[in-house]
């Protein structure tokens, strides 16, 4: 049963917590701890709301694994005493964050929203404001008890999205975000209305386990017309190189050429697990319904279905760093584990 716990704010850097030097005219971070000074809405809300911030903020271009662990274990330390948890963050890499927190939070039972905003909170015209009080209120709802949306979710723009769904689309509209291949699962308009078919609802509740291993052995590949052999050896030359996002066309498709097909065939050979990943941003890879993915799938590349890269790379990070066997990565590709791909 929810209890009146409370919601912890971390805040990570980005746009969001940034105002105008007034002499430089330059935007810094501020002290996030007095956010309430800049939205002094934040105390109306009945129920506790607690921040904690890195102590360097950073632009999310700088994110790497190293902080979606330290994320994680804000989360898991203070599991047991909030009610769910908003975090701050850059847009750029937000879609990687929301992506890899929803694979590393195992047996999650509670709301973690990701939001940031375009313009700075303290800049007068923010979508900063809305995005954080609506995600604190995303994040506090409940229903019989229990919170509304136990997920890793991105909420902007009026729209709540699942996390490993989504893909940053947009550099200088509100609507940064989109979720092309998965439905929104609550939208902000005069009244908070949830989606509730498509929200994810743990099974069983089991303590939470926090998976804080990262393999780096992964690359993407985006095919182009005109690829060249020597490019891809070098690709695939890689050293310790265990897995390969393909980015390929349409509905998982690449070049016929003997020496491309060939060449995937000889990574998969010396073991690349390699992912085939649409180009595209909505609809899903299906291998073999076109002559052009056909050899892909003879070959022996793993169908990605209609998961986001980000989705993929995450995914294949975290898989890659648990002692399995290819073939159980490779079968682990092909389920949804956090909702992050549709098989029919
Ligand atoms: N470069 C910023 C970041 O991702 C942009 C933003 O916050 O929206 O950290």
């Amino acid at each position: 049963m929810i209890d009146n716990k409370g919601i912890l704010l971390i805040y990570t850097g980005g746009t969001i917590g940034m105002i105008k030097d007034p002499v430089k005219g330059t935007l810094t971070p501020f002290d996030f701890s007095e956010v309430s000074d800049l939205i002094p809405e934040l105390q109306r809300f009945t129920f506790n709301i607690e921040t904690i911030q890195f102590e360097s903020p950073v632009d999310s271009s700088d994110i790497h694994p190293g902080f979606w662990i330290r994320i994680a274990e804000i989360i898991e330390n203070n599991y047991n005493d909030y009610n769910g948890f908003v975090i701050l963050h850059g847009t750029d890499t937000m879609a990687y964050s929301a992506s890899a927190l929803s694979f590393m939070l195992e047996n999650l039972a509670k709301p973690v929203i990701f939001t940031g905003a375009q313009l700075p909170l303290g800049i007068l015209r923010t979508d900063g404001k809305e995005n954080l009080i609506t995600a604190i209120e995303i994040a506090a709802a409940s229903e019989n008890g229990q919170p509304m949306v136990p997920e890793v979710c991105v909420y902007f723009e009026s729209k709540l999205y699942r996390g490993n769904r989504t893909t940053k689309v947009n550099a200088e509209h509100f609507n940064a975000f989109q979720s092309a291949n998965y439905p929104y699962l609550a939208r902000a308009g005069v009244e908070l209305v949830f989606n509730r078919e498509f929200i994810r609802h743990p099974q069983v509740i089991e303590p939470l386990v926090v998976h804080k291993e990262f393999s780096d052995q992964i690359t993407i590949l985006k095919l182009f017309p005109g690829i060249n052999r020597k490019y891809m050896d070098v690709v695939f030359g890689m050293k310790n190189l265990r897995a390969v996002i393909l980015e390929t066309y349409g509905a998982g498709n690449a070049p016929s050429a003997e020496w491309f097909t060939s060449r995937i065939k000889k990574a998969v050979d010396s073991n690349i697990i390699l992912l085939d990943v649409t180009q595209c941003s909505r609809g899903s890879v299906e291998l073999g319904r076109y002559e052009t993915s056909r050899t892909l799938l003879e070959a022996g590349v793993v169908s990605g279905y209609d998961i986001t890269t980000e989705a993929a790379a995450t995914k294949l990070m975290i898989l890659l760093a648990q002692q399995l066997r290819d073939e159980e990565i490779k079968m682990l590709l092909n389920k949804s584990l956090k909702g992050e791909i549709t098989i029919h």
